[in-house]
């Protein structure tokens, strides 16, 4: 815990800590010494993590990174961090991400920009971690913590981790407790961990999950021992390659990287399959409907009367208006106003209806290509690795882009994992993505590690 505390101190130009809290690491790195010495440690004793400023930690600010919460602190602990601290794990501090999760590049964060610890070769241009997670990607990445929690609703935990070769899974929809996180979109949304390997990924996994009665969309499975995944024979499993996913104009590098990762599993016993996921082309503008629905819904609560920020007027409408004026960020307060206008009476059924029947369409795609026997999917995690901050602030279509082959995921509320497999021309990571069945993150954790 001392090492990581003073990593983070000398690292902090990626700002990728918003908060640092070493006096409480501390106390939780000797609390941990003392369950050792009673041989009560529980498996993730001592290891020090950084968490997503989405996820509430008792006592301790957390601001989803908008300045609307401002200096909220929760007199709650969401279940995901509580599954951990009683699993033995440390906190570090909390971890800068995009203003509500919203972004692909750590950009719109109140707190600024997240610096990816990957440098182009020969540059010493800055280069963006991803998103929405960025804080939580950087910081595993240079070695500021074990690992990190992360929220994915549309590739936030997979792209971040592919900009930076890190290990993140987003495990199926309903895995993990959603109590106690931000809301973003509420039927997207899930929690997962960035780790440095699949294995650790994997052990973080097993603490994060399970039933919580606080949420009604967790499942009430048995959380299993996903470590034991590792090193586990993928002999003789199908590995379905989408066709629809060979995007006109993807650059040979990730053409190659999906070929290396294809012919990884072949080596390794299994094998490989064309498959058809026929409604793909429609996944990213039906989720930038349905999550910037969800996210206008959500978002209502911040009223400059129940938490955070308040900016005074002469009347309450006046009150709200400045409040949201000054508490939200301009990526924010578009998602909020796209929301608004596919929920309104007149384009309800153009729009928001449309996209939800879209979503069953691609959903179906996925479950007719799992009844024909396939085990997994690989695809590439992202269309390019990480890019320059500032270097695609102008156009938020360019940045949506960036979503293309996570948000079917979490549309499908499938599991997907993305693992480090390879460097581009100018020795940045790639990373590939695997998705899988329904509650078969088991699976991700064997495939993924074969590739890793
Ligand atoms: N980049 C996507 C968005 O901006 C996904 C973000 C996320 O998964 N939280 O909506």
């Amino acid at each position: 815990t001392d090492a990581h505390l003073k990593a983070i101190e000398d690292a902090r130009v990626l700002n990728a800590f918003v908060l640092e809290t070493p006096d409480q690491a501390r106390a939780m790195a000797r609390d941990a010494d003392a369950r050792i010495a009673r041989g009560e440690g529980g498996p993730l004793a001592g290891i020090p993590l950084g968490i997503k400023d989405l996820f509430a930690t008792k006592d301790v600010r957390t601001t989803a990174c908008s300045k609307i919460l401002g200096n909220f602190v929760p007199p709650y602990e969401s279940t995901v961090t509580s599954q951990l601290w009683r699993d033995g794990a440390v906190m570090l501090g909390k971890l800068n991400n995009d203003e509500f999760a919203m972004g692909s590049s750590n950009e719109t964060s109140c707190f600024g920009a997240v610096v990816n610890p990957w440098r182009r070769d020969g540059s010493d241009k800055q280069l963006v971690p991803g998103g929405s997670s960025g804080g939580s990607a950087s910081a595993v990445a240079a070695l500021l913590c074990m690992g990190a929690t992360a929220t994915d609703t549309g590739g936030s935990i997979r792209q971040p981790a592919a900009f930076t070769a890190t290990v993140g899974i987003k495990p199926t929809y309903g895995r993990c407790s959603r109590w106690g996180i931000v809301a973003f979109a509420s039927s997207l949304d899930q929690a997962g961990p960035i780790a440095r390997s699949t294995r650790d990924a994997a052990i973080l996994m097993r603490s994060m999950a399970g039933h919580d009665p606080k949420d009604t969309t967790s499942v009430n499975r048995e959380v299993p021992d996903y470590e034991a995944a590792i090193g586990k024979s993928v002999k003789g499993m199908k590995i379905g390659i989408p066709k629809e996913y060979r995007l006109d104009g993807m650059p040979g590098e990730i053409e190659k990287l999906w070929s290396d990762g294809a012919n990884w599993l072949k080596a390794a016993g299994a094998e490989l399959v064309e498959v058809s996921l026929p409604h793909t082309k429609y996944a990213l503008p039906a989720y930038y409907i349905v999550a910037p629905a969800e996210a206008s819904s959500n978002l209502a609560r911040y009223d400059g009367v129940r938490y955070g920020l308040r900016v005074p007027g002469r009347s309450i409408g006046e009150m709200y208006e400045n409040t949201r004026a000054r508490g939200f960020g301009a990526e924010v307060r578009r998602r909020v106003m796209i929301g608004t206008y596919v929920l309104s009476a007149g384009y309800y059924d153009a729009y928001y209806l449309r996209a939800q029947k879209v979503r069953t369409l691609i959903k179906k795609d996925f479950e007719d290509c799992f009844a024909k026997g396939v085990h997994a999917i690989l695809t590439p995690a992202t269309p390019s690795a990480a890019f320059g901050i500032g270097e695609k602030g102008a156009d938020p279509v360019e940045m949506y882009l960036n979503d293309i082959f996570t948000v079917t995921v979490n549309m499908a509320g499938l599991p997907g994992i993305a693992v480090p497999a390879g460097k581009d021309a100018q020795g940045l990571p790639l990373g590939l993505q695997l998705i899988g069945r329904p509650f078969d993150e088991e699976t991700l954790f064997s495939l993924g590690e074969v590739i890793e």
